[in-house]
């Protein structure tokens, strides 16, 4: 069988040394509980990959062992095999319909016990494999294929959290909408795949330049969204001008070949986490201003505390 990881949950120390002996011969590890609070406490310490869960045992027996189990998110897929003396219909009945995976009579035949214990280190295999697909499918959905940012769904939803976290902490929350000036005419002159290049480029740009706890997405065509936790109007206008003068300062090489000068426009914006999309849609109103008002700088909703904002340059 797959070498598994098997904790064997039984109070009698015969039984248990002579599971772990049938187990063990099976190239399995055996952690050992004696009764249902340390077999609990295993379950989460000791990432068992099935529970063979005796079922009379001082203390929390194996019924409510197995139903502190199933109430536990992280626990709840955890195949259970009851091995118990209680041998009737109804015994078998009554555990499966708690949740195990399977149900062993006492006294057991060793190669029964090794094909029900191979039977749920299969479910766990699957289980796991399934799991790590579901999370790899979901960072894909969430990040934009070209940039490797994240996208405008993971974004919406980061900002709504981030938000709340805000507004509970009390702190503010700061926005950066930033768009590259004139991408049309860039793609004009350098292709749609030189276009697509100085978007990569830029990505980098501006990851390198925010803070680490900053979170950087795509949200649409050539508009970067940065938001920065526990940031105020100041210290966004800050990170923002950083990223928008590494952009103007450094001409963008596409292919290795030319080098081709890029600017960015940014509007930031800040708020107490209230209103998430209220604060995407002040930044936004800000970039329009920065657009209007000649481009290549960042233009904040409200005016900086201290301080003027700073030009182009
Ligand atoms: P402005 O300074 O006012 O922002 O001018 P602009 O030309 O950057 O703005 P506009 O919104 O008119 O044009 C954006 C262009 O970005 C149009 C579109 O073809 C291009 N674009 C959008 N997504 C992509 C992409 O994934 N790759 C490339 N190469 N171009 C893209
Ligand atoms: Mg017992
Ligand atoms: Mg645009
Ligand atoms: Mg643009």
């Amino acid at each position: 069988m797959d070498p598994a990881r098997v904790l064997v949950a039984e109070d009698s120390l015969v039984v248990r040394a002579v599971l772990r002996r049938h187990l063990e011969q099976q190239g399995c590890t055996v952690v050992e509980a004696s009764d249902g609070e340390s077999a609990l406490a295993a379950c989460e310490a000791e990432d068992p990959d099935v529970v063979l869960l005796d079922i009379e045992m001082p203390g929390l027996d194996g019924h409510q062992v197995l139903t502190a189990l199933k109430r536990d998110p992280k626990l709840r897929d955890l195949p259970v095999v009851f091995l118990s003396g209680r041998t009737s219909t109804e015994d078998v009945v009554a555990g499966l319909a708690l949740g195990a995976h399977d149900y062993l009579k006492k006294p057991f035949e060793p190669s029964e016990l090794i094909a029900r214990v191979s039977s749920a280190v299969r479910l766990k295999r699957v289980q796991d494999e399934l799991r790590s697909r579901n999370v790899e499918l979901d960072l894909i959905s969430r990040t934009d294929p070209l940039t490797g940012l994240f996208n405008r769904r993971h974004l919406d939803e980061r900002i709504q959290e981030l938000a709340s976290t805000s507004a509970r902490l009390g702190v503010q929350v700061a926005v950066v909408m930033f768009d590259i000036d004139f991408f049309k005419r860039i793609n004009d002159s350098v292709g749609h795949a030189g276009g697509d290049a100085v978007l990569k480029e830029f990505s980098c740009r501006v990851v390198a330049q925010i803070p680490a706890d900053a979170i950087a997405g795509r949200w649409g065509g050539e508009e970067f969204l940065v938001f920065l936790p526990d940031t105020d109007d100041e210290r966004a206008l800050e990170v923002a001008n950083r990223v928008r003068l590494d952009v103007a300062d450094r001409p963008f090489s596409v292919d290795g070949g030319d080098s081709l000068p890029v600017t960015v426009s940014g509007g930031c914006a800040t708020s107490d986490g209230t209103d998430p999309e209220g604060l995407v849609r002040m930044a936004d109103a800000a970039l329009y201003v920065a657009k209007e008002s000649g481009r290549n700088r960042i233009i904040p909703s409200h005016e900086p505390t201290s301080g003027a904002i700073p030009q182009p340059g």
